[in-house]
């Protein structure tokens, strides 16, 4: 396979004041930055990873005729590797720029954090085997090379702010935990937008299912935000809807489609929780690993996905069983 030389997928006006950049970062890997503009100031939602800003945001803002010097504020979905770590590199090439993240994410500065939370979720699925911490230990062991931490951010949002950028243009910070304790999801009513990171994961296909560190927290988030007025979703990644749709080749979501993303995020996060409720029902008395896989099962069969195999899914469904009081621990 050619070595990857262009980073920008997609750079393009989506709303009212709002343009969505796609932007690859390593050989592999997508996520979707989000431009804000108001009259008087620009913000942008995530920075992705260390290299993101330099490779994807400036060519991104370039095809728009728009420079980073001149972004006024970053604005962290959440605190993951691939949408805060690029905040200290976007601020060197940006030094007006003021960064801020719900007080909630800032533990994720640092890179054991994620690697623990991945051991607690394999605990939870009852993946404890030698497999299992063969694969905790690389996880480790690729962190180690990853950057140390992102910087500490300049502010702390919180659910119920509101950031005016001017002329009526105006952001509002939405706490949608679920994803990660601190994840947020910002709505541009002058355009309908729901900016929402990785809070909002549509439906299930591999690779792509919901990745949750707590599962009523998510149900929760996903009820809430059905009630908001929208013609635009944006999310980080390209998460699919349920089937027969399924995967679509963008993470841009308008009218119909907005609505029915939000829907399809909603039945799946009921569907994990059904599955799991169903398992626990079949029999109580089941070690947590045959628990986790029939809880699995069913939820795969809700929506119509082969979910076997889909370490997400099984992470979830432990942490549905934990919140209901029923899976035995195998130690
Ligand atoms: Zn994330």
């Amino acid at each position: 396979m050619a070595e990857r030389t262009e980073w920008v997928e997609r750079a393009e006006w989506v709303a009212n004041g709002v343009a969505m950049l796609e932007i690859w970062f390593g050989q592999t890997a997508i996520m979707a930055c989000y431009l804000i503009e108001g009259e008087s100031r620009r913000a942008i939602v995530d920075t992705g990873t260390t290299s993101s800003p330099s490779q994807g945001l400036v060519p991104a803002l370039a095809r728009l005729g728009r420079r980073i010097e001149d972004i006024n504020l970053v604005v962290n979905t959440h605190g993951h590797i691939d949408h805060a770590w690029g905040n200290g590199e976007f601020k060197r090439l940006a030094p007006r720029a003021t960064t801020s993240l719900h007080a909630a994410d800032t533990f994720l500065r640092h890179p054991d954090a994620l690697a623990r939370f991945w051991h607690l979720r394999r605990v939870a699925a009852g993946d404890v085997g030698p497999e299992a911490a063969a694969a905790h230990a690389q996880q480790l062991a690729d962190l180690a090379h990853a950057d140390p931490h992102f910087p500490e951010p300049d502010a702390n949002h919180a659910g119920g702010d509101v950031i005016d950028l001017g002329g009526g243009q105006v952001i509002e910070v939405i706490h949608t935990p679920g994803h990660t304790p601190g994840s947020c999801s910002f709505y541009v009513p002058r355009a309908k937008a729901l900016l929402s990171g990785d809070s909002l994961t549509g439906s299930a296909g591999s690779g792509r299912f919901p990745l949750l560190s707590d599962v009523v927290a998510y149900r929760n988030t996903v009820l809430a935000v059905q009630r908001l007025d929208v013609e635009f979703v944006g999310p980080a990644h390209r998460y699919p809807f349920r089937p027969p749709l399924g995967a679509v080749e963008t993470p841009a979501r308008r009218g119909e489609l907005a609505r029915r993303f939000l829907a399809d995020t909603l039945t799946t996060a009921l569907d994990i929780e059904a599955g799991a409720v169903e398992a626990w029902q079949s029999d109580r008395h089941a070690p947590r690993a045959v628990m986790v896989t029939e809880a699995v099962r069913r939820t795969g069969a809700r929506i119509g996905v082969d979910l076997s195999g889909n370490e997400h899914a099984r992470a979830a469904a432990g942490l549905w069983l934990d919140a209901i009081g029923g899976a035995p621990s195998d130690a």
